[in-house]
């Protein structure tokens, strides 16, 4: 067969090429798993024991057809339960498994594929109805045999490029990077929770794929290039041979950036600006000071109320933030409260099915109408700050009332850790996201609230341009250099300067090189990226000198639209800088 190129939108840089493995999230999955002799035993009982599940699953089925709608309306069932008879289900996978020391599911994908295939070669109405039938019953089996093993990912036992339909939070904050060393999915855009999860873990992705689970198999050699959101399937030798020289240099850029860790994030005319990290996952905060980041920006607190079925007490999220507060040691690290709604769902403190969970109760929202649940995330982190520089941020702010709301619920908990006697921060800095596009347009009302403004590009862009931020149909018009966006970007910088107060960016619209000229020049403050990121963001700031930079957003904001904004950028960076950017 031949090489295929599948393409989607780029979620994280960097190449990697091995074997897929296929997941799905929903439906059934049947990947591949070798197993060790000792497993051979346990792996028969487990799937003889789906086998038994199915029948009786099939038979009660057809017991209820039968009293509901009568004999005839049952046949179907009946015949189900002579297909489970088959040889195919009873002794042929039992052997696979113990000659071939592979997992049940994926012998049995394996076996139903060959049989489909020899059927529609027949090309017999019969037995096309047969094969349908044999496929119903297989489906069930491997629904009951995956229902026992929902941890596939966390049993992987090779080096793999997942290949997923989507992957939910609870996936990818536990995903190996020893074993996954790619991933791509169905869904997404850009700024979807997974695609920042894989720049977190600094490991190759691409989103949006829509039907790659579909078009590759299992076991197939795969080349994923994250720098382009491209597949490449069954590649020829030569693709194989120009992808390992460009992983290779790659690879050798990346560690060029390692002279910059300790070097401050200046331009070469002086201007200093803060560029500090975004932490997803814990883990990472091992990483920030090999990456050179100078404290952090964003740190979100979603990970802790993740894979669980109840929410995290006080002493855990307390112990959480400690630590943060304790490895940071004298660089801020703000601390964002609780965004869950959206793509970052959690099944036990969503109250209700919603149809727009974006413009739904989401974040702060949320943490509102829960009080209960809010405060002990803002005791936590008062205590904690006790410990080091920490500064807490509310997220999804669109009026002014919920800074507000939100200050007494933070003023109550001090009363009480007071009254308590407890060791705590009192006047910890408090700021919040502009996210909003509302709260863009009033920054200069919400500035008198905080000490500090943060602006969430990620949602700024869905909600200015109505741009579902996840959804992979509408990923080209998600655009940063929508001249919409400059402007809102550029009002919140204004607002916050004239009150004399700092104003960063943690969306990802900071953590992409090409930006970072124009972001420059309209004076933000703070940069605050992906760890993996941020060797790459510090070179270019000290590359780029601070006038052109500003000269840059002056005549970026009168341009009509981005390419305009992205050509001005283009020819004003100086030239070295180009040949890195574009
Ligand atoms: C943002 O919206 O830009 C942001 C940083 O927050 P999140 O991606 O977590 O919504
Ligand atoms: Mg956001």
């Amino acid at each position: 067969m031949t090489e295929k190129i599948l393409s989607g939108v780029p979620a994280s840089g960097g190449i990697a090429i091995g074997p897929a493995y296929i997941y799905r999230r929903e439906g059934i999955s049947a990947p591949r798993r070798a197993l060790e002799p000792s497993e051979v035993g346990a792996e028969v009982d487990r799937y003889k024991s789906a086998l038994q599940k199915t029948r009786a699953q099939i038979g009660e089925i057809e017991g209820r057809m039968k009293a509901k709608l009568g004999k005839e309306h049952a046949a179907i069932f009946e015949a189900h339960q002579v297909v489970l008879d088959d040889p195919l289900f009873g002794e042929e996978i039992p052997k696979s498994i113990h000659e071939r020391r592979l997992n049940a599911e994926f012998l049995l994908a394996e076996a139903l594929e060959k049989f489909q295939a020899a059927m529609a070669a027949l090309d017999d109405g019969y037995f096309r109805d047969r094969g349908g039938d044999i496929q119903d019953v297989a489906d069930r089996l491997l629904k009951n045999l995956s229902g026992g093993e929902k941890d596939h990912l966390k049993k992987l036992d090779r080096e793999v490029i997942l290949i997923a339909d989507d992957l939910a939070p609870s996936d990818t904050v536990t995903l190996s990077t020893e074993k996954v060393k790619g991933f791509c999915t169905d869904v997404g855009g850009r700024t979807s929770h997974v695609a920042i999860v894989a720049r977190s873990l600094s490991i190759p992705a691409a989103v949006g794929m829509r039907d790659v689970t579909g078009q590759v198999k299992d076991g197939d050699l795969v080349i994923l290039d994250g720098n382009n959101g491209l597949v490449i399937l069954r590649p020829e030798p030569q693709t194989l041979e120009h992808y390992r020289r460009l992983k290779e240099s790659h690879e050798a850029f990346l560690k060029s950036l390692e002279e910059l860790k300790n070097l401050p994030a200046v331009t070469p005319d002086g201007h200093r600006v803060t560029l500090a990290a975004n932490i997803e996952i814990p883990q990472e905060l091992d990483e920030i000071a090999r990456h050179g980041a100078e404290g952090i920006g964003l740190y979100r607190t979603e990970f802790l109320f993740m894979n669980r079925e109840t929410s995290p007490t006080e002493e855990e999220q307390f112990e959480a933030y400690r630590h943060l507060a304790v490895k940071i040691g004298v660089n801020p690290a703000i601390i964002r409260t609780l965004d869950l709604g959206g793509d970052k769902f959690l099944s036990h403190l969503n109250l209700f099915h919603e149809s727009n969970p974006f413009l739904g109760l989401r974040a702060i929202r949320l943490c509102l109408k829960r009080p209960d649940v809010f405060k002990i995330q803002l005791r936590a982190v008062l205590k904690a700050a006790a410990h080091g520089p920490l500064k807490i941020m509310f997220p999804m702010i669109s009026t002014l009332s919920e800074i507000r709301e939100a200050k007494v619920l933070l003023n109550q908990c001090v009363q009480q850790l007071k009254k308590e006697g407890a060791v705590f921060r009192e006047g910890i800095e408090v700021g919040v996201m502009i996210e909003i596009p509302s709260a863009a347009i009033i920054a200069d009302l919400i500035i008198q609230e905080v000490d500090f403004l943060s602006i969430g590009t990620n949602d700024l862009i869905q909600y200015t341009l109505a741009v579902d931020r996840v959804n992979e149909s509408v990923a080209y018009l998600y655009d940063p250099l929508n001249p919409a966006i400059l402007r809102l970007i550029q009002m919140t910088v204004a607002a916050a300067h004239k009150a004399g107060k700092w104003v960063g960016m943690c969306g990802e619209m900071a953590g992409d090189p090409q930006f970072v000229p124009l972001l420059l020049g309209m004076e933000l403050d703070e940069f605050s990226c992906s760890v993996s990121v941020i060797p790459e963001i510090k070179k270019v700031i000290r590359l780029m000198p601070m006038k052109a930079a500003k000269e840059i957003a002056a005549e970026a904001l009168h341009k009509k639209d981005s390419q305009e904004v992205l050509k001005l950028i283009k020819d004003k960076v100086p030239a070295d800088l180009r040949t890195i950017l574009f």
